[in-house]
C-alpha cells in the first residue's frame, strides 16, 4: 500500500494552488496522521516535495506548507510527427524547461528516426543539465495504430516504411530510459488534462487536426484509450453522403473530407492551386495546405469557402461524438490546427448550437492552450502521470 498512498498524496499536494500543510492532508486524502507524516518525510527525502514556509492559523502551533519540488523530477515528451520531431523536457509542476525540433529523417527506415529520437532525448539532457537520475523516462507520441501493452507502433498510414515496429523497447534500449509509446491524439488530451488538473477531472473531446484527424475523450479526468490503445479513431465517420469516394467503400468520411489533403485537392479540382498526383510528399501537400489556407485568411472568397466547408463538416463529426460522450468540451489542436484555426472557432461554435445532433446544451469550443508542443507535452505528462500519479488500474490492484 506504501507507494499507492505516496502517489496518492503526491497528487494531492500537486493539485494544490497554495500547497497543503500535513493537517489539511490528512483530512484530504482520508488516512492516519502518522500514515501522512511518514510518507511527508519519504518524499521530502527524496526531493519530490518541498516545505515552503509556515501559516498560523488560529489556535495551535504554525503548520508547514509542503509544496511539490519542481526539480524534483522530469520527464522527456516527444511528438514523432511525420514531417517534425518535437521534443519537451518538463519538470514535475509540468512546465517546459527545454525543448528542441528537427524534421523527422524522410524515407521509409524506422532506425534513422530512432536514430534521431535517441540523439534529441540526449541532446536535451545535456542542455538542460538535467541529472539523470531525476529522469522518470520518456515518452514518445507517435501517429497509431499502436500496440499499447508493448509499445509496438503496428503500420501506421501515415509513417511509410513502417510495419511492427518495436518502438518502446528499441528505445528504451538506446536511451536507458523507461519509455511509454501513446497515440499522438491520446498523448495531447493527457496534455490538456495536466493543464485543468487543479481545477477538477475534466471531461471533453480532443479533435486532432493532423495529416489525419483524430480524436480523444476524456471523461472525469481519464483519457479513454481503448482495449488495444487506439480508441478515437474517426477516420471513417461519414460527414458528407455524397462526398467523394473513401478507401473504406463508404463517401464523405472524415478521412476525404476533412483532411488537409483533401481540401488540397478540393482546392485543386477549383483551379485554385496545381493538382498534385495522389502520391504527392506530404512536404507538398503541407505547402498547398498552408497556402489555401493563407489565402483564406488574406480574404480570397473560395478559399475561405472551402476552408468553411471542412469546418462544417468536422461540426458535423464532433456534434455526433459530443452526443456520443455527453461532455461539454471541444478542445482543438494539432500540427495542422493553427493555420485553420481562426475560420475553424469563428463557424463551429454556431453550428453545433444549432445542431440537431449535438444536443440542447451549450458546448465550449476552443483551441489547446498548449500550442504545437501540446502533444510532446502530453507523452510528457503520461510519464509523469504512471511515475507519480494515482491511477484507476492501481486503484483496482490495490483493491
Ligand atoms: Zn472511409
Amino acid at each position: 500500500m506504501g507507494d499507492f498512498n505516496q502517489t496518492v498524496i503526491l497528487d494531492a499536494i500537486r493539485r494544490s494552488e497554495q500547497g497543503l500543510s500535513r493537517v489539511e492532508l490528512v483530512s484530504a486524502v482520508g488516512l492516519a496522521p502518522q500514515t501522512v507524516s511518514n510518507i511527508v518525510r519519504r518524499l521530502l527525502d527524496s526531493d519530490l516535495v518541498t516545505e515552503a514556509g509556515k501559516t498560523s492559523g488560529g489556535a495551535g502551533k504554525p503548520r508547514t506548507t509542503l509544496r511539490v519540488h519542481a526539480a524534483g523530477s522530469y520527464a522527456v515528451g516527444v511528438q514523432l510527427d511525420p514531417a517534425v520531431t518535437t521534443s519537451v523536457l518538463l519538470d514535475l509542476m509540468g512546465t517546459v524547461v527545454a525543448r528542441r525540433q528537427v524534421e523527422t529523417p524522410q524515407g521509409n527506415d524506422p532506425a534513422q528516426v530512432l536514430a534521431t529520437i535517441t540523439a534529441e532525448a540526449s541532446a536535451l539532457l545535456t542542455e538542460s543539465r538535467v541529472d539523470r537520475e531525476r529522469v522518470a523516462g520518456l515518452g514518445v507520441a507517435t501517429p497509431g495504430p499502436i500496440d499499447k501493452a508493448s509499445g509496438t507502433v503496428l503500420d501506421p498510414p501515415n509513417l511509410l516504411g513502417w510495419h511492427h515496429v518495436p518502438l518502446g523497447s528499441a528505445l528504451a534500449s538506446s536511451t536507458g530510459l523507461p519509455v511509454l509509446v501513446e497515440k499522438d491524439v491520446s498523448a495531447a488530451a493527457a496534455a490538456e488534462i495536466w493543464v485543468s488538473g487543479r481545477r477538477s477531472t475534466p471531461s471533453f473531446l480532443f479533435v486532432y487536426i493532423g495529416t489525419g484527424i483524430g480524436c480523444a475523450v476524456a471523461l472525469d479526468g481519464e483519457v479513454l484509450h481503448g482495449v488495444s490503445g487506439n480508441a478515437g479513431e474517426i477516420g471513417h465517420l461519414v460527414t458528407d453522403v455524397s462526398g467523394p469516394p473513401c478507401s473504406c467503400g463508404q463517401r464523405g468520411c472524415v478521412a476525404v473530407t476533412c483532411t488537409p489533403r483533401s481540401l488540397v485537392r478540393e482546392a485543386a479540382g477549383l483551379g485554385l492551386t496545381a493538382v498534385l498526383p495522389p502520391d504527392a510528399a506530404d512536404s507538398e501537400v503541407t505547402a498547398a495546405f498552408l497556402d489555401i489556407c493563407g489565402a483564406a485568411l488574406a480574404g480570397d472568397e473560395a478559399a475561405g469557402r472551402l476552408v468553411d466547408q471542412a469546418a462544417a463538416r468536422t461540426a458535423r463529426a464532433v456534434a455526433t461524438l459530443r452526443a456520443m460522450f455527453d461532455v461539454d468540451h471541444v478542445i482543438f489542436g494539432g500540427p495542422f490546427w493553427a493555420p485553420v484555426s481562426a475560420r475553424y472557432l469563428a463557424a463551429i461554435p454556431a453550428l453545433l448550437a444549432g445542431h440537431p445532433v449535438a444536443g440542447e446544451r451549450p458546448l465550449e469550443v476552443t483551441g489547446t492552450v498548449l500550442g504545437e508542443d501540446v502533444t510532446a507535452v502530453g507523452a510528457a505528462c503520461l510519464v509523469l502521470d504512471r511515475a507519480l500519479g494515482p491511477r484507476r488500474e492501481r486503484l483496482l490492484l490495490q483493491g
